[in-house]
């Protein structure tokens, strides 16, 4: 796939324009009942230490056991993002001394990860789209969580992450700015999410990236990156991105150099702050886990996984676009989230079994209703679709009922407002408010024949020439009707009785 984005993005300094090389090591919890080498539990939010075992304390003899759905979460993730699989791996011991890490070591996977080389494409804010490299993908236990907050003198530890299993997906030094970092983030969360093998939920920790950042003149060789560790939202990304390549620009402007090193983004004053620099750097002694066979998968491992995977999003996409006459905007923003894309799918099946049409004939209008007015309301009303108050089956009956006439568009919006007021269905909104749509000429006819007679100066004017007078004796005849009119039908039969 080729890079459709031409326009290089740089930061200008006192020298003129910089370039900014970005590469992202993304850390995302593996979503399983049980953690990478115990039984233990993984549920955010549980009491701290409640959710420890022997393994995970490190308990002197304790032997670690390979979690079989986390190996099967890894290779399902590296099949969606077309990537080598390793058939043979191995855990390593990375040795370094931290309060919340009681092995003291943490199981890894350094020379031999599962999954090798593999690739995301982004659509771009420009409209192009951008193909990024993904170096590799390995299995790894995370370490548990000193809390700092909870005394004044002391630090508490809390063990309930520590052995919970994360995948570790570094990219290649690909990107070129903050905005092709943040989309590359939120595409391997979508990723993540279709193949349900991470929630991507950042605000809860499932998913935070350590951010690398250098700067160069174009054309030049790469410069000294910094890394930026554990940046846990997406906005924090691009912000870490931009003031950290502008301080290197800064320094190298006056005269300086930069060193690699290991800082941290400060969210409140928007800057980054060296933590150690690489002279300080652990020394890790990698070294094969003694207490674990190297991992080999067999063909019939490998078939499974593939075959349970779901449709993907750039797959989905394209379907929505090629088959059904989705537009691209509307299909980008349906594809997203994976809950929207279902509810979309399943009010169009619905739509499909009540209206006896085919999918692609409805499907446009179908993502119009959900995008502008469904999405709309949830956002005034700060929900998530999946907390929709109206579900795919109540909104395919009014969308059914604006398709077969008994609503005009305006009076499906009118429902559309009462649905969400009241939580009933459309037909006995319907039923219960006389909201039906009039289509009826004779009914139409008798209405227009007393707006004329009540008007005859308008009459006149129009008569006379002045064509605007026809939206005026539109807007009374509605009016008379309370807006139930079918406009199509008083549009036709109004400019008989003028004419
Ligand atoms: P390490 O093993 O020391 O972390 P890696 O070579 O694995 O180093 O790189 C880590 C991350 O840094 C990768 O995501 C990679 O794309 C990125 N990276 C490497 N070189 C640069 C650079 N010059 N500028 C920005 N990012 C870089
Ligand atoms: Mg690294």
């Amino acid at each position: 796939m080729s890079d459709t984005n031409t326009t290089p993005y740089t930061l200008t300094g006192t020298t003129g324009p910089w370039e900014i090389v970005v590469g992202l090591e993304v850390h995302a919890q593996v979503t399983s009942k049980a953690k990478l080498f115990s039984s233990s539990d993984t549920s955010f939010g549980a009491e701290p230490n409640t959710q420890v075992s022997f393994v995970d304390a490190a308990m002197p003899g304790m032997l670690p056991v390979i979690n079989s759905e986390c190996v099967h979460q890894a290779v399902r993730t590296g099949m969606a993002l077309g990537a080598k699989i390793n058939n043979w791996s191995r855990f390593d011991r990375k040795n370094y001394f931290y309060a919340d890490l009681p092995q003291g070591y943490q199981i890894s996977q350094f020379q031999y990860p599962i999954v090798g080389e593999g690739e995301i494409t982004v659509d771009l804010e420009s409209g192009g789209t951008k193909t990024i490299g993904i170096e590799r993908l390995h299995l790894e236990q995370d370490a548990g969580k000193s809390l700092h907050d909870q005394h004044p003198t002391r630090t508490y530890v809390d063990l309930n992450r520590s052995g919970v299993a994360l995948m570790e997906i570094v990219s290649k030094p690909d990107m070129r700015s903050p905005e092709e970092a943040g989309a590359y983030v939120r595409k391997l969360r979508t990723i993540l999410q279709y193949v349900g093998s991470c929630d991507g939920n950042m605000e809860e920790g499932s998913m935070r990236a350590d951010v690398n950042v250098s700067v160069r003149k174009a054309g030049a060789e790469f410069g000294t990156r910094c890394e930026i560790k554990n940046v846990n939202s997406v906005r924090f990304v691009m912000a870490a991105i931009e003031v950290e390549a502008r301080r290197q620009i800064e320094v190298i402007e006056d005269g300086g150099t930069i060193h690699q090193e290991t800082r941290t983004y400060d969210n409140v004053k928007n800057e980054t702050r060296s933590l150690r620099s690489k002279e300080d750097a652990h020394d890790y002694r990698y070294f094969p886990d003694p207490d674990l066979l190297p991992l080999e998968l067999d063909e019939a491992f490998l078939a499974d996984a593939q075959a349970s995977l779901p449709e993907l999003p750039d797959a989905k996409k394209h379907r929505l676009i090629h088959d059904l006459g989705v537009s691209d905007y509307n299909a980008s923003v349906l594809i997203t989230e994976k809950a929207n894309a279902d509810y979309f799918e399943e009010l169009l099946s619905v739509c499909v079994k009540t209206q006896n049409k085919p999918a692609a004939e409805l499907a446009r209008s179908a993502s119009n209703w959900v995008l502008s007015d469904l999405f709309g309301a949830l956002n005034a009303q700060g929900k998530a679709i999946t907390e929709s108050p109206i579900s795919p089956l109540a909104g395919a009956e009014l969308l059914s009922l604006v398709a077969d006439g008994t609503l005009s568009g305006r009076l499906g919006k009118e429902v559309f407002a009462l649905m969400l007021e009241t939580g009933k269905s459309a037909s006995a909104l319907v039923e219960e408010r006389g909201l039906k749509q009039v289509s009826d000429t004779g009914a139409i006819e008798a209405v227009i024949a007393k707006v004329i007679a009540d008007n005859p100066e308008q009459l006149a004017g129009y008569k006379a020439g002045k064509d605007k007078l026809f939206s005026f004796f539109v807007g009374q005849v509605m009016k008379a009707m309370a807006g139930k009119g079918n406009p199509a039908v008083v549009n036709d039969i109004l400019k008989r009785m003028l004419g």
